[in-house]
């Protein structure tokens, strides 16, 4: 197995994000790597274009929507004992951000949820499968049942 030394942990803010930072955890634990996290703004109107697509964490928001994002951000640094350098907070589609932070910042494993969705989701794609096939480095896919008990690992390079 490699050895990391980056790991870049993607985090929607769902219930099943504390199982999958918790595998990151231990992987960054294990391999004596930096962990970094990033959660993209996908949901929420983008309210002022001066900032660029990247948002600024420790700078209050005025935006009530936008300073409740950040704030679930911290939390979930901070429960991981995260340095806030290694927070990304940015505007966009998730996968083409987590991708290019990744590639920006020489991340060489990247850990996300996967559903393992059917059907039409499948055809439609999901964050995980998108970050999967276009990622230059590793990708833990920790699989999320209904219980999400299970975990399976994914590894392409
Ligand atoms: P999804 O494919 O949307 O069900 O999400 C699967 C996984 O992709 C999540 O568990 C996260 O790891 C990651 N992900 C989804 N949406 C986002 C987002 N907006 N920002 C960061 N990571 C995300």
């Amino acid at each position: 197995m490699a050895d990391y030394q980056h790991i870049l942990l993607a985090v929607d803010f769902s219930d099943e994000d504390t199982y999958v930072a918790r595998k990151a955890e231990r992987l960054a634990t294990f391999f004596n790597a930096k962990l970094s996290v990033i959660h993209i703004l996908d949901n929420i109107p983008m309210p002022d274009t001066a900032y660029g697509t990247e948002i600024p964490l420790y700078s209050d928001s005025p935006y009530e929507l936008l300073q409740i994002e950040k704030n679930k951000l911290i939390h979930t640094a901070n429960q991981l004992t995260i340095d806030p350098t290694n927070l990304w907070l940015i505007w966009g589609k998730p996968e083409i951000e987590i991708i290019r932070i990744a590639n920006r910042e020489d991340i060489d494993l990247i850990v996300v949820g996967s559903h393992g969705r059917h059907g039409l989701a499948l055809l439609l794609g999901s964050t995980a499968s998108g970050v999967l096939h276009h990622a230059q480095c590793d990708v833990l896919a920790v699989r999320l049942q209904d219980e999400w008990a299970e975990s399976t690992i994914l590894a392409y390079s």
